[in-house]
């Protein structure tokens, strides 16, 4: 409930982040249209591009660059509801919370409201600025709009975060499903009656502008990136649709598969908030009923949705340790893990550039330093055309397996630090999302929740026949390889021009169980 107004001041803004850049099911936008209502006046909504935080977070030029696309279609949608959208940078990270006060003050704004962000450096920001708000009479509402459910929610029973995944799971399930959010609809602010501008001074802000790119974040590949990820929330429920009842209904059985269009591809979406978690949960419970959760493992819906819940469960992680956003491992035993020090940093670069000489781990990091345009098509087999449809083989993005399968090789076939590895995804991928990025390093590189280290290296032989069994995705990414059939072994390998495997998998999967066994020891 809103407090009494003491005074109305003269607007109320609802500041967006990048987080969460969508206007149907948007709490904090929601909350701040019923205030400027209530009030009779006027909502403004404020977008910020803090450099320093872009800077910090390793934010990729290409989410930078959907940042921008999808404010350019949200100014639309808002200037159709007469609600102006005011922009501007800010190059000092620290300097955030004072520019905001003095901008409410300026504009003799008594509201504000906000969606929490969980990194540690947004929490702490938005701490000091409740504290100059206050100070300066401005009522500050903060919402939890990111996950199903609020950080913080799900606790054993001594009170504390339940950070293993499985029993975890179980306590989110039965929250959704009890949680009245999930079965109504999603709402939209009010129009601003156009009237209430007349007389005040926000009208000429409808005209704010958006610059075309942030400088230190020029996208190299912009336009194929607008091509292959239209921003906006009708491209983010298109994609949704299109899981359809075939799609999702084989989630279970082909979601390692990276031959073929076996995930939604909604990360962009959901990491900026285009679209949210909970828009996605309910379109799926609504047409897949009750028995999405009661089938749990055995439907696909069920497990969709228990991806989602991944998603949560790490923002869940990252709000209660925050040392996990600040390069420290969950289990800090681990923070001694002996890795290798790769002094002139060729192991690393030949992992970046797809050179390691294991051909699913190649192909997958290929994938994510492709720039631009795909690489060019080998013979025309009909398996190897499908390839190229735009919607299977994404750039800016890779498939959750292939994620997996290059992050445990980093991190235990060569034995490289998971930090450098996970700032790179970051700074490569359009959906980089602090938590899921962090949680998803950290499981493979097994220094996080429930961590097995004895159990939890991937042979990559092994899951290219999982995942790529007739060797398509392979051969669409590692041209060297077009002409070879699926058992061509690494014998072959160095006269097609392919590197010889970079190391043992037999002898890293060994050192690697040693060094987390001796941990702090060798
Ligand atoms: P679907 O399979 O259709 O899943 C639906 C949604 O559920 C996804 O869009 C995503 O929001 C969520 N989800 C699915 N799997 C996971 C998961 N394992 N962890 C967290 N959320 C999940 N996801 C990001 O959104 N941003 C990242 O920066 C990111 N970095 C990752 C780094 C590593 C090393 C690993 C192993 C995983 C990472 N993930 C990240 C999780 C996952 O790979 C992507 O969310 C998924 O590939 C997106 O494809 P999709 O939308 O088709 O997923």
């Amino acid at each position: 409930m809103l407090d009494k107004p003491q005074e109305n001041g003269d607007a109320v803004v609802y500041w967006m982040r990048m987080q969460d850049m969508r206007i149907l099911d948007n709490r904090a936008l929601e909350g701040a249209s019923k205030c400027a209502r209530e009030r009779g006046i006027p909502l403004l909504v404020v977008f910020l591009f803090s450099v320093g935080d872009y800077r910090a977070h390793d934010r990729s030029p290409r989410r930078v660059d959907f940042v921008l696309r999808n404010l350019n279609i949200l100014k639309d949608s808002l200037a159709e509801l007469h609600i102006p959208l005011h922009t501007f940078t800010v190059e000092k990270r620290k300097t955030v919370p004072n520019r905001i006060k003095d901008l409410m003050n300026e504009w003799d704004v008594k509201d504000l409201f906000i969606n929490v962000e969980y990194e540690v450096d947004e929490l702490r920001r938005d701490l000091k600025l409740l504290e100059l708000s206050t100070a300066a009479g401005i009522r500050c509402s903060v919402y939890h709009d990111r996950c199903l459910v609020q950080p913080g929610q799900i606790k054993t029973k001594d009170g504390k975060m339940s950070s293993i995944y499985t029993p975890w799971m179980k306590q989110w399930s039965s929250a959704i499903q009890s949680h009245p959010d999930y079965f109504k609809e999603a709402c939209a602010p009010v129009a601003n009656d156009p009237s209430v501008h007349k007389h005040s001074m926000f009208g000429p802000l409808f005209h704010d502008s958006i610059p075309d790119a942030i400088p230190g974040f020029e996208c190299e590949d912009a336009d194929k990136m607008a091509e292959l990820w239209p921003a906006g929330t009708d491209a983010a429920l298109k994609k949704s649709a299109n899981l359809g009842d075939t799609r999702i209904g084989q989630y279970e059985d082909q979601r390692v598969r990276l031959d073929m269009d076996s995930s939604s591809r909604l990360s962009p979406y959901l990491a900026t908030g285009a679209i949210c978690a909970r828009q996605c949960v309910r379109a799926v419970m609504k047409k897949h009923s009750n028995d999405t959760f009661n089938a749990s493992r055995g439907s696909g819906p069920g497990v969709w949705i228990q991806e989602i819940g991944w998603r949560d469960f790490y923002t869940h992680i990252m709000a209660a340790y925050p040392r996990v956003s600040m390069g420290r491992p969950y289990h800090e035993k681990y923070a001694d893990v002996f890795w290798e020090e790769d002094v002139d940093g060729k192991i690393l670069e030949a992992w970046k550039e797809g050179k390691t000489g294991y051909p699913i781990v190649d192909a997958a990091m290929r994938q994510c330093k492709t720039q631009g345009m795909f690489p060019a098509p080998w013979d025309s087999s009909p398996a190897s055309f499908f390839m190229f449809i735009d919607d299977l083989i994404l750039i800016g993005y890779m498939h959750n397996r292939a994620r997996m399968i290059a992050a445990m090789f980093l991190t235990k076939d060569l034995m490289i630090d998971w930090r450098l590895g996970e700032r790179h995804f970051m700074r490569s991928f359009l959906d980089g999302d602090l938590g899921s990025n962090n949680g998803g390093w950290q499981w493979c590189a097994s220094t996080g929740t429930d961590p097995q280290p004895w159990f939890r290296i991937f042979n990559p032989y092994l899951q290219s026949e999982k995942a790529d069994p007739q060797g398509d995705y392979i051969r669409h990414f590692v041209p060297e390889l077009r002409k070879l059939d699926n058992k061509g072994m690494p014998a072959e390998f160095e006269k097609l021009g392919y590197p010889k495997p970079i190391v043992d998998h037999k002898f890293a999967r060994d050192r690697a169980i040693r060094r987390f066994k001796n941990v702090g020891e060798e």
